[in-house]
């Protein structure tokens, strides 16, 4: 067991759907703990670091786009094993894919956009988690 420390975005149909409180319950109910929170609207620049790996991917213009039509949240979680266990109950990437019980599968979209539109980011590894909370937090904004 490692304890972790995880980034987690609210994305923009989170917030349109009013489910940030709901979803975030599920975080604090395995007992994680909230340690930097903020809404930011992401610029282009921040969206081209942060999602680099999907940059020359013909689907990226409409991800710029989902992920700019609200300001999101932005959240350092802490706990035992938090990255994996976040990934676990989000789901996979597909919200039509995703179990009912899992956060995609509950929230997620289910026409469509549905691997777009799938309610949280969440990193995949302790080396990403450690970019991505200098990307998203300043010093002094994680506690
Ligand atoms: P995850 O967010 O589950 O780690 P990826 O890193 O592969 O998934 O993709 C980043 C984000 O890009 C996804 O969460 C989703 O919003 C969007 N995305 C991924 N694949 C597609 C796709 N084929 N079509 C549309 N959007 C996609």
């Amino acid at each position: 067991m490692a304890l972790e420390t995880t980034l987690i975005l609210f994305k923009p149909d989170a917030v349109a759907k009013n489910i940030v409180g709901t979803v975030l319950s599920r975080f604090e109910a395995q007992g994680f703990k909230i340690r930097g929170m903020k809404m930011l609207f992401l610029s282009d620049e921040i969206l081209a670091d942060h999602y680099s790996h999907i940059a020359d991917k013909p689907f990226f213009p409409s991800v710029r786009e989902f992920m700019q039509e609200t300001p999101v949240i932005a959240l350092a979680l802490e706990g035992d094993d938090v990255i994996g266990r976040v990934r676990d109950l989000l789901g996979p990437t597909d919200s039509k894919a995703a179990a009912a019980g899992t956060i995609r599968g509950d929230f997620g979209d289910k026409e469509g956009d549905a691997k777009m539109r799938n309610v949280c980011h969440a990193s995949d590894s302790p080396e990403a988690a450690a970019e991505e909370i200098k990307r998203f937090f300043k010093d002094g904004e994680v506690f």
